[in-house]
C-alpha cells in the first residue's frame, strides 16, 4: 500500500469490486471518481463573472495578494465537487457512528435551525453589547444550566473543545496553587486509560506526568493513587465513567484523598452524556470539569463541525477563570472583560453556534429528557454488550457498563484477524468502525459506544453484521478481514504517514503550466 505523493490514500487496487466488475471511468453507481480540487480543469478560467475592478488597491501595498492560486470554478463545479467528496465519507446521517469516547448521536434539525436564526447567526462579536442582548441571555441561560445539571457554581464557557477545556481546568488550577504559595506543585496524576488529551494537556502546561496504576476490573487502583500523591502533586485527572465504559465506584474516596494532599481533582467530563441529570460532579468533589458540548448535548463534531468545551469549576477555583462572563444588572446583561485568573483562552467569547444547538437540546429534552438521555445511553450500551458477549470477548465481563461496550481481541484470538481487520470490514457491511486500540489498558481493544439516539432495530442490524462477520472469523474466512474495506471507495489509508507528514499546501511546479504536486511539506 503507497500513498500517492499527494497525501491521497490509494483507490481499490484495480478497481474492481467483490464481483470483478470494472467500470470504465472509475466511478461507481452514481458516484463519480472525484479529482483534487487542484486537479480540475479551473486554472484557465474564473467561475464568475465580474466587472474589471477599476479601483487602485494600492492602498493596500504589499498586503495585495496578486494570485490566489485557486482553480476559477463556476458554483455547480465546486457544489458538485464538495457533494462528491462527502459522499465518500461516513455521517451520522447515514448510519450509526459507534465510535467510543466520541459519542456521535443524532444532531436534531431543531438544534441547526436556531442556530441559523439571523440574530445569532449573523453577530459579530465586537458589537457594542446593548445590541447583543439575546445572544448574551442565551449564553446566561446556557451557564446556569450547566451549573445545575453539575452542581458547580461556575462556569468558564469560551473553550473552544474538550481539549481546550483541559488546558482551561489545568491552567486555573495552576494559578490557584500559584496564588497559594504552593506554586512548586509539578506533577499530575493520570490512570493509564486516560484520553491521550489528559496527559498532552499537563505536559503542554509544564507539569510531569504520572500514571496511576489501573484495577483489574478497570478502576483507579486506590493504593497506587495514595502512595503517588504528596505535597509535590498538583492535580488528578480522573474521567468518570471512565474510558473503560465503567463508573468510579470509589470517586468519593478518590476526590478525599486527592484534597487531603493539597491537590485538585480535575475531572474529564467528555462522557458526561452517560450520568447527566443522574449524577452532580460537584457532590463527587469535582474542581474543575469540562463538558463537551458537542458530545453530551448534541452538535456535529468530528469531520462536521467545531466543538465546545465549557468548564464548571467549584468555589475554590471560580476566581481563577478566564475571561470573559457574562454578569447581569439592571441595565441588562454585560461581559466582565478584565483579567482575572491567567487572562483568556481566545479571542471573544467562545463558540456561540454551538451555545445555541447545546440549549436547544436541553430545552427541547428538560430535565425529565435530560435524564434520559443518560438512561437510554447505557441501556443501550449495555444491550450491545449482552448480545455481542457470545461471540466477542467483553474486556470487563462482570457487571452493567455505561454508555460504552469494551471488548478485547483476545476472541480474535488464532483466527489471524486483527482488531484492525475486523474494523475495516465493518466498512464493507456499511458500518462505521468502533473506536480500535482505546483504551489502551486494554489488548485490541473495541469500544463500542451506540448513544441514546439508535432505536432498537438499528442496534439489531448492528450486532447481527458484527455476529455474522465474528463468525466468519472464527470459520476462517481470513480473506476478507485482511483485504478489506473492498468495497469502499479508498482501501486502507496509510493513517500513520498522513499523520505524520500531512500534505497541507499544494505548490506549483514552476516549470509546469498545470500544478503538480510537490514533495511533502
Ligand atoms: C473527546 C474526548 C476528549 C477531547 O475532547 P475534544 O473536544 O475532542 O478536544 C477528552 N477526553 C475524553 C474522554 C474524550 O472522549
Amino acid at each position: 500500500m503507497t500513498m500517492q505523493n499527494v497525501g491521497r490514500p490509494t483507490r481499490p487496487e484495480g478497481s474492481a469490486d467483490a464481483a470483478g466488475f470494472q467500470s470504465l471511468t472509475g466511478g461507481r453507481a452514481l458516484l463519480q471518481d472525484e479529482a483534487l480540487l487542484f486537479e480540475l480543469d479551473g486554472w484557465d478560467k474564473t467561475g464568475v463573472d465580474l466587472p474589471a475592478c477599476e479601483l487602485d488597491a494600492s492602498d493596500l501595498g504589499d498586503l495585495v495578494r496578486d494570485d490566489l492560486k485557486l482553480p476559477g470554478l463556476s458554483e455547480p463545479e465546486a457544489v458538485r465537487h464538495y457533494v462528491r467528496l462527502s459522499q465518500k465519507n461516513h455521517a451520522i446521517d447515514l448510519a450509526l457512528y459507534p465510535l467510543g469516547s466520541c459519542t456521535m448521536k443524532h444532531n436534531p434539525r431543531l438544534n441547526e435551525k436556531m442556530a441559523r436564526l439571523p440574530g445569532f447567526a449573523d453577530l459579530h462579536p465586537l458589537q457594542p453589547v446593548s445590541t447583543t442582548q439575546g445572544a448574551l441571555a442565551l449564553m446566561d441561560r446556557l451557564a446556569h444550566w450547566l451549573k445545575t445539571l453539575t452542581g458547580m457554581p461556575a462556569v468558564a464557557l469560551s473553550p473552544k473543545a474538550g481539549a481546550h477545556g483541559e488546558l482551561c481546568g489545568l491552567l486555573c488550577i495552576k494559578a490557584a496553587h500559584e496564588a497559594a504559595g504552593q506554586g512548586d506543585r509539578r506533577t499530575v496524576l493520570v490512570p493509564t486509560s486516560a484520553h491521550g488529551t489528559n496527559p498532552a494537556t499537563a505536559a503542554f502546561v509544564g507539569y510531569s506526568v504520572t500514571e496511576i496504576a489501573q484495577t483489574t476490573d478497570g478502576r483507579v487502583d486506590l493504593a497506587d493513587l495514595e502512595a503517588k500523591l504528596g505535597p509535590h502533586v498538583a492535580a488528578i485527572m480522573v474521567t468518570n465513567p471512565n474510558t473503560c465504559g465503567l463508573f468510579e465506584r470509589d470517586i468519593l474516596e478518590i476526590s478525599r484523598l486527592t484534597h487531603a494532599a493539597g491537590a485538585y481533582f480535575y475531572c474529564d467530563g467528555a462522557n458526561f452524556n452517560a450520568i447527566v441529570g443522574k449524577v452532580r460532579p460537584g457532590d463527587l468533589g469535582v474542581d474543575a470539569m469540562h463538558i463537551n458540548l458537542h458530545k453530551t448535548f448534541s452538535t456535529p463534531h468530528g469531520g462536521g463541525g467545531p466543538g465546545a468545551g465549557p468548564v464548571v469549576l467549584s468555589e475554590a477555583l471560580a476566581p481563577f477563570a478566564p475571561a470573559p462572563w457574562i454578569v447581569s444588572g439592571v441595565a441588562g446583561f454585560d461581559l466582565v472583560e478584565q483579567d482575572a485568573g491567567f487572562g483568556r483562552l481566545c479571542a471573544f467569547h467562545g463558540q456561540m453556534g454551538m451555545f445555541v444547538r447545546a440549549l436547544a437540546y436541553m430545552l427541547s429534552h428538560g430535565s425529565d429528557g435530560l435524564r434520559q438521555v443518560a438512561e437510554d445511553a447505557v441501556l443501550n450500551a449495555n444491550y450491545v454488550k449482552a448480545r455481542l458477549s457470545d461471540v466477542m470477548t467483553p474486556a470487563f465481563p462482570d457487571g452493567p457498563c455505561m454508555h460504552e461496550a469494551l471488548f478485547d481481541d483476545a476472541w480474535l484470538e488464532g483466527t489471524s484477524v486483527t482488531t484492525l481487520d475486523f474494523a475495516k470490514a465493518m466498512i464493507d457491511e456499511g458500518f462505521h468502525p468502533m473506536t480500535m486500540y482505546f483504551p489502551l489498558v486494554v489488548h485490541g481493544a473495541m469500544l463500542i459506544e451506540p448513544t441514546e439516539t439508535e432505536s432498537k432495530q438499528e442496534l439489531d442490524r448492528f450486532c447481527e453484521a458484527l455476529r455474522a462477520l465474528a463468525a466468519a472469523a472464527k470459520a476462517g474466512d481470513a480473506e476478507r478481514f485482511k483485504g478489506a474495506p473492498h468495497l469502499a471507495p479508498m482501501r486502507r489509508l496509510d493513517e500513520t504517514l498522513a499523520a505524520r507528514k500531512p500534505k497541507l499546501v499544494w505548490r506549483e511546479e514552476p516549470t509546469t503550466v498545470a500544478p503538480a504536486p510537490l514533495a511533502a511539506e
